[in-house]
């Protein structure tokens, strides 16, 4: 898979985040050539402090970041890049903080119209099946791409610029929103070909799954931003057979797997009645356990079995929102063994927000809790710590650790420009505290994705907002009464 090794120790990490600023900028000049006159760039970022999360710590003081095209070609600090560069574009960012976009390892388009609502349904079963594929069972094409107009913009503008999507009905118009939304993310289709207690519209024959599947794949692998993923929605709505051709399926078209797993008492008790294994034990023992397969929730896992995640590199997203209401869960034991665990927002369905600051928040506490000494030591992942993780473990568990999660020259321009001067943050004397401490999505005022400025001084360039919500006001009433009907 090649994703580079996190391999920094706890001591290691806060050693290194010293401000770094001049030695940074020397060698980017050097690589620039010295000789050359002001070189055309498409944007200049000038007069941020630049958190990296590179290996080494980065952070440059009042520093500049030069795009060219879809790229990082240049770090350094603003009084060498003035002279160094023309560019099409100049966004001025003294007084804010340059991190790398996060990435959301775990998220349902299909359930964003789900924010502000909270209905009672008297339907058994886990929540996902009574309460949330119901809803989105009664949503058209149209309505997908309205959820995802309305999702990925609420993302961009709390700072994450990549998605995972866990998959869900009409994955096509995902793509469409996060398009034209100008976000990064791997949308995925809904797959359940078991369970007759499911709507007709969720409930696909195994073969259909496997060509419509394979489908969107190839339909969108050429996109710079936007592809698709293969997904297992859940052990107890798949066949054995769904479950062993997606992964054969994963490796011919060379793309990720996105499931739920170890979210719920009811799916290791399934597993372990049909099987005789815990549902981790059973993946590996039908053979598609590998670095392909990404575990949403992976929650209720013996120490074994995040050995089992270790031996065959799985990736996790960690949702801090609902996780601990299943049991404490083993995001410190990951971390250790250099597992791809990233945050997860897991839809707004349950806490509403997409802000991955504030997921981050929850996962330091649930950590303390489940794995720390608080009486002797530190938390076992403090705040500045887990802001990075977030960043840099989101893009590995997106299989793009290469490409994004740190601002290194030869990235991707995924940037994010957060505020560090507002009334509850100042003062602001080292970035990476703000940055774990007092830094919520709120404070995010310009992203770029991919070179391309999306929101600019919390403004969006890609989207009129105020005509979405019109829409939206209008088509709401009849999302809510299919809602009801499906959940009387
Ligand atoms: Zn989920």
């Amino acid at each position: 898979m090649g994703e580079q090794r996190e391999g920094l120790t706890r001591r290691e990490l806060l050693g290194r985040s010293a401000i770094l600023g001049a030695s940074a900028s020397i060698l980017a000049l050097k690589a620039m050539g010295q000789n050359a006159g002001p070189q055309a760039v498409d944007l200049l970022i000038t007069g941020p402090d630049i958190v990296s999360y590179d290996d080494a710590g980065t952070v440059i003081s009042d520093g500049a970041i030069a795009v060219t095209g879809n790229s990082i070609a240049w770090m350094g600090k603003a009084m060498d890049a003035a002279k160094l560069f023309s560019a099409k574009e100049t966004i001025s960012a003294s007084g804010l903080i340059a991190m790398p976009g996060l990435t959301d390892t775990h998220y349902h388009t299909a359930q964003q119209f789900l924010r502000g609502v909270r209905k009672v349904t008297h339907k058994r079963g886990p929540r996902w099946k009574s309460y949330l594929i119901p809803f989105e069972s009664g949503l058209e094409p149209e309505d997908i791409y309205h959820s995802g107009l309305v999702g990925y913009t609420s993302m961009i503008s709390v700072g994450t610029t990549c998605f995972l999507e866990a998959g869900g009905p009409h994955a096509d118009e995902m793509g469409r929103a996060a398009d034209e939304v100008g976000i990064r993310g791997r949308i995925a289709q809904n797959t359940c070909d078991m369970d007759d207690d499911l709507p007709k519209t969720h409930l696909w024959s195994t073969d259909k799954i496997l060509k419509e599947s394979e489908a969107l794949v190839k339909r969108w692998e050429k996109h710079p931003r936007v592809n698709a993923w293969l997904s297992l929605r859940q052990i107890i709505v798949n066949t054995e057979s769904l479950r062993t051709q997606i992964a054969e399926l994963a490796k011919q078209l060379d793309t990720g797997i996105h499931t739920h797993l170890c979210e719920g008492t009811y799916e290791v008790d399934f597993t372990v009645e049909n099987y005789n294994l815990r549902p981790p034990e059973y993946f590996e023992k039908i053979g598609i356990f590998n670095d392909r397969m990404h575990c949403a929730h992976s929650v209720l896992l013996t120490a074994e079995e995040v050995d089992l995640y270790a031996k065959y590199d799985i990736s996790a997203a960690h949702c801090a929102f609902g996780n601990y209401s299943l049991a404490p869960h083993r995001m410190y034991d990951m971390i250790r063994k250099d597992i791809r665990v990233g945050l997860g927002t897991d839809g707004p369905s349950g806490r509403s927000t997409l802000d991955l600051f504030q997921v981050a928040h929850y996962a330091v506490l649930g950590q303390t809790i489940a794995a720390g000494t608080p009486y002797h030591a530190g938390a076992p992942i403090g705040y500045p710590e887990m802001i990075r993780y977030a960043a840099r473990n989101g893009a590995r568990a997106a299989r793009l650790g290469k490409k994004t999660g740190t601002l290194e020259v030869g990235k991707l321009a995924d940037i994010v420009l957060v505020a560090h001067d507002d009334y509850d943050q100042y003062p602001s004397l080292d970035p990476t505290v703000t940055l774990g401490q007092n830094v919520v999505g709120h404070n995010v005022q310009t992203v770029i994705v991919d070179g391309k400025v999306v929101m600019k001084d919390r403004q969006f360039r890609t989207i009129d907002i105020a005509k979405l919500r019109e829409r939206m006001d209008k088509r709401y009433p009849i999302i809510m009464e299919r809602f009801d009907k499906a959940i009387a």
